[in-house]
């Protein structure tokens, strides 16, 4: 078993007012095996999180700790982190010029393994993870993210999350944008993921929509960089059918 740990996790960016605070206090704990939703209003720094994660040079963390298996996450490099089993789908460029997904995979395959893939059983592993994606062959001639559209862009995602094999997975709003056929594809990949290796699923979203296909474990509401509330699916139903209102509105003052 593998764990992920957040401790109080403070984090800042810059922006043109000076520092801003952005997470105030953020802890979770995920261990392989678990799917952890979290949910909130847009701004509260859901995605904040997901780039701390990944190491992204933009965030500050000024106070807390992220350690994976007891090893501090922070001052690991971004490839270090892959390497330790973390997947984030967002530490890879936007589009890489001339490079095939394909020689993208292989590459990654090799970085994370430190050594290159067999290559029958790779192309097979490949091609066998694209058809269950329903992706069509002539994909993995295509440069990395030049030109995909959106529904293409997650299930590219997804293809590396069941190829590259990682401990834990942070996926950002891997929903958005998806047409139901769309989603209900790429949830079944994470599904294959989870039961074929213990993946552990750090699921970020907005929208309940992809937890009907995701079961989580457990739910977190993020408002305002703090985790405001956590339970189980059914703090998800609740959140359903009533939104983040209750969330944002002031206490009363009278109760
Ligand atoms: P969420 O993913 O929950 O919608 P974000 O983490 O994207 O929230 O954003 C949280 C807050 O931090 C927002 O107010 C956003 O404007 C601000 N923020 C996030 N990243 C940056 C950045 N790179 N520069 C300036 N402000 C940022
Ligand atoms: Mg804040
Ligand atoms: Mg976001």
């Amino acid at each position: 078993m593998s764990v992920l740990e957040i401790r109080d996790l403070h984090v800042t960016v810059e922006t043109d007012e000076g520092t801003t605070p952005i997470l105030n206090g953020v802890t979770l704990t995920i261990r392989t095996g678990e799917t952890h939703a979290i949910m909130g209003p847009n701004g509260s720094g859901k995605s904040t999180l997901a780039y701390t994660i990944a190491g992204h040079p933009k965030y500050t963390v000024t106070e807390g700790s992220i350690t994976f298996d007891g090893q501090d996450v922070l001052a690991m490099t971004v490839d270090e982190r892959a390497r330790a089993g973390v997947f984030l789908a967002m530490q890879y460029p936007v589009e890489i010029p001339g490079v095939t997904v394909t020689n993208f995979l292989r590459t990654a395959k090799t970085a994370i393994e430190g050594e290159a893939p067999a290559l029958r059983t790779w192309t097979k592993d490949v091609k066998e993870a694209m058809k269950n994606l329903r992706m069509d062959s002539k994909f993995a001639q295509r440069n990395v993210n030049e030109g995909f559209s959106g529904g293409e862009k997650k299930r590219h995602e997804i293809l590396q999350l069941e190829l590259l094999k990682p401990k834990i997975a942070v996926l950002d709003e891997t929903d958005s944008g998806l047409d139901v056929d769309a989603l209900k594809i790429v949830s079944e990949g994470v599904n294959r993921a989870k039961e074929a290796t213990g993946l552990g699923v750090l699921l970020i979203t907005h929208y309940t929509r992809i937890l009907r296909y995701i079961r989580p474990d457990f739910v977190h509401v993020m408002v305002a960089g703090r985790i405001a509330e956590e339970g189980g699916p059914e703090l998800a139903d609740r959140l359903e059918s009533e939104g983040y209102d209750r969330y944002l509105e002031p206490a009363d003052a009278t109760d």
